[in-house]
């Protein structure tokens, strides 16, 4: 939390310049300097609330396939290909065969460079599914016997 830092009281603060010097002052000390600006409160969001509807980005599950067919039609081997899109060619190696080598950064760079979609949004449902796994959790006693 800011303070005034003549006198360090904690409220209406200013930005102020005191002999040249910027200074956080509260309203009584910003008389000795002259007024910059009003120090607004920040305000922060609540994190329940804006995860709410926050969207996930997750890579398509056919990215390899769409990438190596991109490189197919392109005629190039996967060395040369690779040296297009400036990424080491183990890397398109393992991006070609498992879905799971690619990351959001790197996904959003051949999107541009190869004018396809990798990655896709959805909304996140953490809420509910915390609910779900609580239930599950506890076992009633015919689970118990099946085991
Ligand atoms: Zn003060």
């Amino acid at each position: 939390m800011p303070s005034c830092d003549l006198c360090g009281k904690q409220e209406n603060l200013f930005i102020a310049n005191v002999e040249s010097v910027e200074m956080t002052v509260c309203s009584s000390c910003s008389s000795f300097g002259i007024i910059i600006k009003p120090i607004k409160k920040i305000i922060t969001p609540k994190k329940t609330e804006k995860k709410k509807n926050e969207a996930v980005e997750y890579i398509v599950e056919d990215s390899s396939q769409k990438i190596r067919i991109i490189r197919e039609k392109s005629g190039l081997n996967q060395e040369d290909f690779a040296k297009k899109l400036s990424i080491r060619t183990s890397l398109l190696q393992k991006i070609e065969t498992n879905n799971t080598s690619l990351d959001i950064p790197l996904a959003r760079k051949l999107e541009k460079l190869l004018h396809i979609n990798l990655i896709e949004q959805k909304l996140e449902e953490s809420s509910v599914e915390i609910k779900n796994n609580k239930s599950s959790d506890t076992m009633t006693v015919g689970d118990v016997v099946k085991l």
